[in-house]
């Protein structure tokens, strides 16, 4: 997906494939193309009005500003193979598949994290919310306890909305308070940071918030490992280094692995000024969970 000159650096994709194949991180066959999400599966979280305007390009001139994206069928595919792909990771961790994929309990999806996106509407970069979609698609298959960690620097809205009258669903952000978005439904848990937020008072706050987290006894964990908390992103205002994003990686997925849990992780935000930045930083967080034996998909 090509969408021109646009902050939102879609060329982030393939250099983190060509970076984690060329590291030796993961070899070719560890990599599973995703199918799109089929609209049935759009609609578990999506109005189908919404759905409706979206797949005939009726989007009106408002939304797509508020989407900060362009509307053509090509854009549409994307997003579809990106939900696509968080869905087929949700599947791999959890241990069903269609296709009788053997359990894996972590799953990368080299992409997704698009938690702005809202029943009715897209906003942020975010047409569909990925996340949201595939833990419906677990709730489906009776697996109901979910636990989301959403670390981008911004909050979760769309996600956080969705969510917001399901008990079985625990939607934690940790983002930059005074940045997008302005109205930030509320989460279970929310940390708002201070600008200028540092490494040392960044991971303080996770480690307090992760026994939280994992209190209401989830059945599977969803984490939105966010490159833009870095202290050269050009939409973050945090101050992370990246060592810093790396020790964040490790305690959230140490954390779900110590609990013997399935983890499911997407890439989110990162908008650094050089898109080498934020490609290491997301191979970085592949690196991590490499330590715990890999599935890639994207
Ligand atoms: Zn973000």
């Amino acid at each position: 997906m090509d969408i021109g000159l646009h902050v939102f650096p879609t060329s982030k994709y393939r250099l983190i494939h060509a970076g984690l194949l060329e590291s030796g991180l993961i070899r070719p066959s560890d990599l599973v193309e995703p199918t799109p999400a089929t609209w049935d599966e759009l609609a578990l979280v999506h109005t189908s009005e919404y759905l409706a305007r979206v797949r005939d390009g009726s989007v009106t001139a408002d939304e797509l500003a508020q989407l900060e994206l362009p509307w053509s069928p090509e854009i549409v595919e994307g997003f579809r193979a990106m939900v696509g792909g968080t869905v087929k990771a949700a599947r791999m961790a959890c241990g069903f598949d269609e296709s009788g994929i053997r359990p894996s309990k972590l799953a990368i999806h080299v992409g997704g994290g698009l938690h702005h996106a809202f029943p009715n509407h897209g906003e942020g970069f975010c047409l569909f919310n990925d996340v949201a979609v595939a833990v419906r698609a677990l709730q489906a298959h009776g697996i109901e306890r979910i636990a989301i960690v959403d670390l981008d620097v911004h909050h979760g809205n769309g996600t956080a909305f969705i969510f917001e009258a399901d008990p079985r669903v625990f939607t934690f952000s940790m983002h930059q308070q005074h940045n997008y978005p302005v109205w930030k439904p509320r989460g279970s848990l929310d940390i708002g940071l201070p600008d200028g937020t540092r490494d040392q008072t960044y991971l303080g706050h996770l480690e307090q918030a992760l026994p939280a987290v994992m209190a209401g006894d989830p059945e599977c964990v969803f984490y939105l490992a966010g490159a833009d908390p870095y202290e050269d992103d050009q939409l973050g205002g945090l101050q992370l280094t990246k060592q810093g994003l790396r020790e964040r990686d490790r305690m959230v997925i140490d954390t779900v692995r110590g609990a013997g849990l399935p983890l499911v992780i997407t890439l989110a935000g990162g908008y650094a000024r050089n898109v080498e930045d934020t490609v290491a930083i997301h191979v970085a967080t592949v690196e991590e969970a490499t330590h715990w034996g890999l599935e890639a998909s994207g």
